[in-house]
């Protein structure tokens, strides 16, 4: 049974030892190979990045299953010449990833930690900040991040109030749903966090006037998708003090052009989508996984609905 990895130059190296070892522990005598070195018809699996050179899967006849490296696969759902079934990656390193990134930046404007550390003028501000129990905030989307993110802060006694499509039922948090939803969560939220897929429902969710919802001074915490927010409304919600930083990891443009008004935006924290990454130790646990199952004719884990986007 042959696996070919279609990724980044650098991902053949860091998968060449944990993703072989992997699928020798689930049982699988698998051969890993490179794109070139087998014929399409012969792939069974491939491990796929989306910002890899394969775009046109048709070649691929006996391939049982696209295994996705990312979370996020709104750069394939549309691909028509894609007819297997597509896996996203679910993968506990990057899971923990998201939870430090969201907690380090939640922390970061609770505590208001900045005026500590750049404090040039040396001004003793005693001022007391409020405790995590005091300081709501929203987490959109509650699939595998959002809510790892969620237990991580309300560990730490932030109330968070989720938002999802779906009903959920999650002990002490509340979610809620649809348009109506959206704005009570948003009218509490102190800071929220964007964890959605882009999809054509979420794309600009964060518009003017959904930011207009926000209490003064909101902070947003954007590791999701750039497209989540509308960036025009977002610069103009910052100006006028409707939002009072905004720490985005994510864009409708990466990297993020080098006059984009972000870079320089006094209120805006610009990190260069390294929220989260795909650790190949422990998702090859996952690959190898899937292909067990796939192999047993069992169903995949974290299969797509293509239609529904993510
Ligand atoms: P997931 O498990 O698929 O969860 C997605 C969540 O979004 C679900 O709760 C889903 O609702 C909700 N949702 C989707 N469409 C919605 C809509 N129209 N209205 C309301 N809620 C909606 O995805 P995940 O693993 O948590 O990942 C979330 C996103 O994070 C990924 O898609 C990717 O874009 C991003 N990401 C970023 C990085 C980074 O480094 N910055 C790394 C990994 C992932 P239901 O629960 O009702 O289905």
């Amino acid at each position: 049974m042959t696996t070919i990895l279609f990724a980044s130059p650098t991902d053949w190296p860091a998968y060449a030892g944990p993703l072989p070892a992997a699928l020798a522990s689930a049982g699988i005598g698998a051969r890993i190979v490179q794109p070139g070195e087998v014929a399409p018809e012969a792939v069974d699996y491939i491990v796929y990045a989306p910002s890899s050179s394969l775009q046109d899967f048709t070649p691929y006849t006996g391939a049982k299953a696209v295994l996705n490296l990312w979370a996020g696969v709104e750069r394939i759902t549309g691909n028509t010449t894609l007819t297997q079934p597509l896996c996203r990656m679910v993968d506990p390193g990057l899971t923990e990833g998201m939870v430090e990134w969201v907690t380090g930046h939640t922390l970061r404007h609770h505590l208001n930690l900045d005026r500590h550390i750049v404090n040039p003028s040396h001004v003793w501000d005693q001022t007391c900040t409020p405790l995590a129990r005091e300081r709501p905030v929203a987490m959109l989307g509650m699939g595998e991040l959002g809510r790892a993110c969620t237990r991580a802060l309300t560990a730490l006694n932030f109330p968070v109030t989720g938002w999802s499509r779906t009903p959920k039922d999650i002990p002490g948090i509340p979610v809620l749903h649809d348009e109506d939803g959206l704005e009570q969560v948003l009218r509490q939220a102190e800071i929220v966090v964007t964890l959605l897929p882009k999809t054509p429902e979420t794309e600009n969710l964060l518009d003017a006037r959904r930011l207009g919802w926000l209490p003064r001074g909101a902070v947003i915490l954007n590791p999701g998708r750039g497209p989540l927010i509308d960036d025009e409304a977002l610069l103009a919600a910052l100006d006028a003090g409707q939002v009072g930083h905004a720490t985005l990891d994510v864009f409708r443009i990466e990297p993020l052009p080098a006059a984009h008004p972000f870079w320089s935006h006094p209120k805006v924290t610009v990190t260069p989508h390294i929220a989260a990454d795909t650790r190949p130790s422990s998702a090859s646990n996952v690959i190898a996984e899937n292909i067990r199952r796939g192999e047993a004719g069992e169903p995949f884990l974290h299969q797509v609905d293509r239609a529904r986007g993510y």
